[in-house]
């Protein structure tokens, strides 16, 4: 593919091959749609494009429902724009330096469902929550395992998360307490935004994937160790999750990521519903940053179930789509230690405290703290892509620490 014409500095996130797509505002604009290309944000809503006027709105939604030909000739002509140097003079006054825009939650989420994609995840936290037994369920290698989530509270990069409050028991005491959660956790995972909706009573086969789906989003999946270990038996998880999950402002088009593409290796073979095309397994490597320290780097490729199969499973019973349906990867936890996707792996429960290069030690999240994610795929020409970053910052929590 052609360079831009946009000056692109060396390793961005946003080169001309990624072209992720936003809401973005300047202080006194109203909300519109806009794509990422080095430092800049490219204003959709003032060019002659295909769609055009999907882009004037304050989400994704009007153009993700147009599906993959739209799409296609809106990033066609996107790059057309970019590279070709006789759009510059006309294109180049709608670049607006992404310093000087507020970035707003991307789409409107419509269902939110987290599954629990990676091996090494659910074998840690198998052992974590019950020792002695096999870590994996009996289910976990026939079926992508997941729960609903609440796609309320999915909320935009930056956004400030309170700790929640809730019921939760000390393995030394026999009855709960109520108080702000003491064990407050993050999990780094990948999100994928479904586009096309379906029809209830029409699953969706695996090998339609890029035909539903969007694009992917980075997500941290905030949560409460200890009022998810109270609580999720036997229905799952809760209110230990149901307060907060950040994503990050840009949606990464699949378009631009089947140059990254990875097929795991799954034993025993899936059921043919889950086997029917090929496999979306993605290679990118993620980043964990508390307060700006490095303290994991989780592999994405290394998760058994892919988004294909994921979407698959989530639509066997047929189960509908929606326009701004956000379903999560699960945490990704790589098999080395540095590559856990979650505090609760990183500290094994806090019996392992975090030492970090500031001489401070952490267990679980502390009030004040910032968590930043990112994520790059290296392509095959030498260029880096990246997702650019969610993060979220721990707030005190509202209620009054007497209610205990
Ligand atoms: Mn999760």
């Amino acid at each position: 593919m052609n360079r831009s014409w946009v000056p692109v500095p060396d390793g961005s996130d946003f080169p001309i091959h990624n072209l992720p797509y936003g809401v973005f505002s300047r202080p006194g604009e109203a909300p519109r749609v806009g794509v990422a290309i080095g430092d800049a944000v490219l204003d959709l809503s003032r060019l002659d494009l295909p769609a055009a006027g999907s882009f004037a709105a304050d989400s994704l939604n009007p153009f993700m429902s147009q599906g993959p030909a739209a799409w296609h000739a809106a990033r066609s002509r996107i790059t057309e724009l970019l590279t070709d140097l006789a759009h510059r003079r006309a294109v180049a006054r709608h670049l607006i330096p992404q310093t000087e825009v507020r970035m707003h939650l991307p789409f409107g989420v419509a269902d939110y469902v987290d599954f629990y994609a990676s091996e090494n995840h659910a074998a840690n936290l198998g052992q974590i929550f019950r020792p002695g037994q096999e870590p994996l369920t009996a289910n976990w290698k026939h079926l992508p395992i997941g729960y609903h989530g609440r796609a309320g509270t999915v909320v935009a990069s930056g956004t400030p998360v309170v700790r929640p409050s809730g019921q939760y028991k000390r393995p030394d005491s026999a009855a709960p307490v109520f108080g702000p959660s003491r064990r407050l956790d993050i999990e780094a995972e990948i999100g994928f935004v479904v586009g096309t909706p379906s029809r209830r009573g029409q699953p969706v086969s695996a090998a339609n994937f890029a035909d539903h789906v969007f694009g992917a989003v980075l997500v941290n999946d905030w949560s409460a160790r200890d009022i998810q270990a109270w609580e999720y038996v036997p229905l799952g998880p809760f209110l230990g999750k149901s307060f907060a999950t950040s994503i990050s402002p840009w949606v990464v088009p699949l378009e631009a990521l089947t140059q990254a593409r990875v097929t795991p290796r799954q034993d025993p073979s899936p059921l043919p519903y889950l086997t029917d095309g090929h496999r979306w397994g993605l290679d990118l490597t993620m980043e964990v940053r508390l307060n700006g320290h490095l303290i994991s780097r989780p592999p994405f490729g290394s998760a058994y179930w892919t988004p294909d199969q994921q979407l698959a499973h989530m639509t066997v019973n047929g189960a509908s789509l929606r326009t701004g349906d956000l379903y999560a990867s699960g945490t990704i936890s790589g098999p080395r230690h540095d590559q856990r996707g979650s505090l609760i792996e990183l500290t094994w429960n806090g019996s392992e405290p975090l030492e970090l290069p500031d001489g401070s030690r952490r267990t679980f999240l502390q009030d004040g703290d910032t968590v930043t994610i990112s994520a790059v795929t290296h392509l095959a020409n030498g260029t880096t892509l990246g997702f650019g970053e969610v993060t979220g910052t721990i707030e005190p929590t509202a209620t009054h620490p007497g209610d205990q």
